[in-house]
């Protein structure tokens, strides 16, 4: 009986459909194989999600099959499927996030020159291809686009190929990573054999294979002093071999992390790692969201949940937001669980991740510490993830499709695996901790920081000191400066007692709004409760959810003053500042401009500790888990930066930014104080802050969310319309707004815009946002067709 297989092909054009492909009598496909197989005039890769589906009339046979077995795990076929639906991405882009690194071939389109004149008159962009082509003998659609500049050229090389001058050839990009093979010496006879056929000078060489079997051949040589050329007559003799043998490249190679045994819990983490260790036990899965400031001991909690799961025979991937900067992290786990630990992001050469990707697939590492598409990687006998920091928005992912949230990824993973989920945060996301008090979530609480005692113990330490200062006042009394004298007093103090001071300057939503500089007050759109961008070309302030727009008031609508203006300080700027105020004082500069590559964090970093500059301005990279213990002051420049970002989780983002900034400071024996310049000192949630008081920040949100229908109490949808024509992108944008809000009709969906996106103008395109708000966004979304006009983002996070 024939068998037929449905498949995700990966497609040159977005589609919702998967295919139904027959199975050859002598093919062992299984769903999760690579296969290849034909569409159309091409052959392209395919992965089987299901085998035994109902015949399709005229299905074409699977062409062939990749490996000797399933690439893709049973669970994560599943978890492929709902990606697919909950973030309306094709299923094969939804599956490659899951696939080795770098083992996915782009179906690539050539053209061959045929015959050597044209035949009668050609357009000029026709003759520009044909000569393109001709030139090269034969040329790939994209290349040639960039190449002539001209984004039609396909579809004039397929003129030409209808004129007979041209052919159209389909081939695959080859795979971009591959197994790193190293030559190998092997004896192929017994020892005994080998040594008498072997002359007195290759004797070693014999004796070291029997003992040590094979070795990479630059080893051998080196080791015995021998040269490739001296090895030859055994070779030819058939007395050994060389062969390719794949050697597995390890990104902790390097990375001598000495062995640590647990230390004694305190009897909060006792009860935490208590909890999660029963429910690893139970088997029936489960999310804890593990709530404890920084430095409470989270880690330690994290460790002994993994710890559990090991010893239950299962395996534990760990998500951080950003690997780079956390290399003492790394260290921690790899200490505590030798031979078992890898790492997995960006980072990482494709061969490195490859590799770790091939190393998690076969069992031989258990334990995986990475950035968000970790959470991907092939792990077959799951219990536990745990997902660090999980308010950080470097788990959204943006770019390509799918535009998944880890967590969200995370807790259906673990919901398909029976394998428990530890969210952990000083300041969770609104939406974890309403799901912590509804009870889908069990709380555990940390609430004390703790410093070593330098015994093996731990002490309880304090938090650090929170003071806002009023920028409004100093203004009226004459202080024009970006700093307030209270924090000019307080960096002078540090600095003459030979301390540490960080500068940091939220940079989301600079120069985007405008705020009265004599009391505060900034206009935000009264439908959506999110500040109105500032657009300075058109000289108005306009909504980024609704488009709701009006022109700046003369005079601030709150106090009558005519002080409304922009918003925006540099970090260069308050570098020179601080030049002007302490001259001789030495700063760093640390921010995305100056510092691309993550080595050179790390020496900016190194620098800092080591004392060689007593000043840091920086962003939010301040914000992540550093330990600076010399610093005793941090001074926000200005709040309102962060606060006022065009977003409904600006104040949530700018308050567990400013925690964990504030978390930098009085680390060590010194303590610390941290000063928070604002025009808007009542502001919520800088009130929250100055009393490290996360649950009023939530009472605050939810009240907010509850009447605006933001999530948790609605889902949001972000449609981002784009054209490199101004007008076609506007046009293109409100068709579509009106076709939604149709289909949305008697449902409880707002669809809000079409609104311009800030910068309105990005690589060349003008994009407009389209914003779906309320229960179940999706459903309005069900037939739209994948489009290369339009992208969909389900539970955007960031700025508008
Ligand atoms: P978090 O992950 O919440 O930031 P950590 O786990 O890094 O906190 O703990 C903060 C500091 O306290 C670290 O230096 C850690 O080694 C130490 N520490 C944590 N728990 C204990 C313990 N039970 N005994 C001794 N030291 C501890
Ligand atoms: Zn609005």
């Amino acid at each position: 009986m024939t068998l037929y297989a449905e498949v995700a092909v990966h497609c040159p054009f977005p589609t919702w459909q998967t295919f139904t492909y027959r199975v050859p009598p002598d093919m062992e496909v299984r769903p999760g194989c690579l296969v290849y197989v034909p569409f159309g005039p091409r052959v392209l890769q395919g992965v089987v999600m299901e085998v035994g589906v109902p015949p399709y009339p005229d299905a074409k046979e699977i062409q062939s099959l990749v490996g000797d077995g399933p690439l893709i795990l049973a669970h994560q076929l599943a978890l492929a499927r709902w990606l697919s639906r909950r973030y309306l991405t094709p299923l094969f882009q939804c599956l490659a996030t899951m696939m080795p690194p770098g083992s996915q071939q782009r179906p690539l389109t050539y053209f061959v020159a045929l015959g050597d004149g044209p035949a009668d008159a050609l357009s000029s962009r026709q003759r520009q291809v044909w000569e393109y082509v001709r030139a090269r003998g034969r040329a790939e659609t994209e290349e040639m686009k960039k190449a002539l500049r001209m984004p039609q050229a396909g579809a004039v090389a397929a003129s030409l190929v209808r004129k007979g001058l041209l052919a159209c050839r389909y081939e695959l990009a080859r795979p971009r990573a591959r197994p790193h093979l190293v030559p190998h010496v092997r004896l192929l006879v017994p020892a005994h054999e080998a040594r008498q056929r072997a002359g007195l000078r290759l004797a070693g060489l014999i004796d070291l294979l029997a003992e040590r079997g094979p070795l990479p051949l630059v080893e051998a040589c080196s080791l015995l002093k021998l040269k490739r050329r001296h090895l030859r007559p055994l070779l030819e003799g058939g007395v050994i071999a060389l062969e390719e043998v794949p050697v597995p490249r390890d990104p902790l190679a390097e990375i001598k992390a000495p062995p640590t045994a647990p230390p004694t819990l305190t009897s909060h983490q006792a009860e935490a790692a208590q909890a999660i260790a029963k429910a690893l036990r139970s088997g029936r899965g489960g999310t804890f969201l593990l709530h404890g400031v920084t430095g409470s001991g989270k880690t330690e909690v994290y460790l002994a949940a993994i710890e559990e799961a090991l010893r239950l025979g299962k395996g534990a991937i760990v998500l951080v937001p950003e690997i780079s900067l956390t290399p003492q992290t790394v260290m921690r786990f790899a200490g505590r669980f030798p031979g078992q630990v890898t790492v997995f992001h960006s980072g990482l050469s494709l061969g490195e991740q490859f590799d770790v990707w091939h190393a998690v697939r076969k069992g031989e590492r258990r334990v995986v510490i990475g950035t968000r598409s970790a959470i991907f990687l092939p792990m077959e006998a799951l219990g536990l993830v745990v997902m660090d920091e999980e308010h950080e928005w470097a788990y959204k992912q943006q770019e390509p499709p799918p535009r998944y949230h880890a967590r969200l990824v995370a807790q259906e993973l673990c919901r398909l695996t029976s394998s428990v989920l530890v969210l952990g945060s000083a300041t969770p996301a609104i939406e974890s901790y309403h799901g912590a008090r509804t009870g889908v979530y069990h709380l555990l609480r940390l609430p004390h920081r703790l410093h070593p005692d330098g015994r093996g113990g731990a002490v309880v330490a304090s938090l650090p000191q929170v003071e806002v200062v009023d920028m409004r006042r100093e203004l009226q009394e004459g202080n024009r400066g970006i700093f307030s004298r209270r924090l000019k007093e307080a960096m002078a103090e540090a600095l003459e007692a030979g301390e540490q001071v960080i500068l940091f300057l939220n940079r989301r939503g600079a120069a985007s709004f405008v705020e009265c500089f004599a009391c505060g007050h900034v206009p935000a759109c009264p439908g959506c409760q999110v500040a109105y961008v500032f657009h300075r070309v058109e000289g108005r302030l306009i909504c980024h959810h609704c488009n709701r727009s009006r022109r700046i008031p003369p005079r601030c609508l709150a106090c009558g003053e005519n002080a409304l203006r922009p918003v925006g300080i540099g970090t260069q700027r308050v570098e020179e500042e601080v030049g002007q105020i302490f001259p001789g004082v030495r700063t760093l500069r640390w921010d995305r401009d100056v510092t691309r590559h993550w080595t050179a964090h790390q020496r900016l970093l190194e620098a800092f500790i080591k004392g060689e500059a007593q000043v840091l301005v920086g962003t939010q990279m301040l914000a992540k888990g550093l330990d600076l213990p010399r610093v005793t002051v941090t001074g926000v420049v200005l709040a309102d930066i962060g606060l006022y970002a065009p977003d409904f989780r600006s104040s949530e983002r700018a308050f567990q930014v400013l925690e964990q900034v504030a978390g930098r400071a009085g680390r060590g024996p010194r303590g610390g104080r941290v000063i928070v310049q604002t025009y808007r000192p009542t502001h919520p949630a800088l009130q929250a802050l100055v009393h490290h008081d996360y649950e009023a920040l939530y009472r605050q949100e939810m009240a907010l969310r509850q009447t605006l229908r933001y999530p948790p109490f609605g889902e949001l949808v972000r449609i981002t319309v784009s054209h490199p024509n101004p007008r076609e992108a506007a046009a293109l944008a409100t068709s579509l707004t009106s076709r939604l809000r149709q289909k949305a009709l008697g449902r409880p969906i707002d669809v809000l815009g079409p609104a311009p996106a800030y910068p309105l103008r990005l690589r060349g395109r003008y994009r407009w946002h389209i914003t779906i708000k309320g229960e179940d966004p999706n459903s309005v979304l069900t037939d739209l067709p994948p489009s290369r006009w339009w992208t969909v983002d389900v539970d955007p996070v960031g700025g508008a």
